[in-house]
């Protein structure tokens, strides 16, 4: 078993935030105070309160605009470089299950270095929260996912963008779905897919959409595996 996945088919979101507002209710989390910024996109940023946030981009391509929309949240990192940052100050803070891979940070977060852990992941996910101390983000609704259920954000997308199950199953689905774009778009391709468990079409560029829709290999965390994530940005920007 290799654990589970998530495919979300970027060219099918509308950018209704159901899944954003379906996170929050699950989680039982609460609203951020923002203002308008000329954006639809709200809040603003991901917050300790706010573990999926769909983000919103316009774009010209070919001399047309275009919006592009974004559902962001932690890719639960095949190799993780948030838990590594982690495990070099307090063992057990942030833990990966085996089951279904996800990486899932504890209350013992509020006893480590905020600033390395976010540093050391290179989509940009953890987020502080100043009030306890700990970090939040994305746990994959694992207890909703032990129950045989679907995380809320799937369960809730009415466009099929969001999928999850079966890492084998994710990976043809995705693959699928990348062979259809591409015979309209045959630079359309799958973010840095071998190297994590959310895997996003993206029909444009990835840059399009959002500066950490690859990963930023400078900011993996220095150890001595691979830099998986690190060589896929690499590939995708042909470097
Ligand atoms: S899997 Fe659960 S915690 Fe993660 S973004 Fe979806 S609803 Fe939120
Ligand atoms: S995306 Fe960032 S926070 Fe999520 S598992 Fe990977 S390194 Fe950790």
């Amino acid at each position: 078993m290799n654990g589970k996945t998530f495919f979300i088919d970027q060219t099918r979101c509308t950018a209704c935030r159901g899944c954003q507002a379906a996170c929050k209710q699950w989680k039982n989390n609460g609203y951020t105070e923002t203002s308008n910024t000329g954006s639809y996109q709200n809040p603003p940023d991901l917050n300790a309160q706010t573990f999926k946030l769909v983000r919103f981009n316009e774009v010209e391509v070919d001399g047309v605009l275009k919006w592009l929309f974004f559902p962001e949240q932690c890719r639960h990192c095949l190799v993780p470089s948030c838990k590594m940052a982690a495990d070099a100050q307090l063992p057990g803070a942030i833990l990966q299950d085996e089951a279904t891979g996800a990486v899932l940070y504890t209350e013992k977060t509020a006893k480590v270095d905020y600033r390395m852990v976010r540093e050391a992941c290179p989509y940009d996910i953890p987020r502080l929260d100043a009030a306890t101390g700990r970090i939040y983000k994305c746990n994959m609704c694992i207890d909703r996912v032990q129950q045989g259920m679907q995380p809320a954000c799937v369960q809730t997308c009415p466009t099929d963008t969001m999928h999850f199950g079966d890492r084998d199953t994710m990976m043809r689905l995705a693959l699928q779905r990348l062979q259809e774009v591409q015979q309209r778009t045959p630079t359309a391709l799958l973010a840095d897919s071998e190297a994590v468990r959310v895997l996003y079409l993206c029909e444009q560029p990835p840059q399009y959409y959002h500066g950490y829709m690859v990963a930023d290999s400078g900011r993996v965390f220095k150890h001595n595996g691979p830099l998986v994530a690190g060589v896929s940005r690499r590939k995708v920007l042909g470097l």
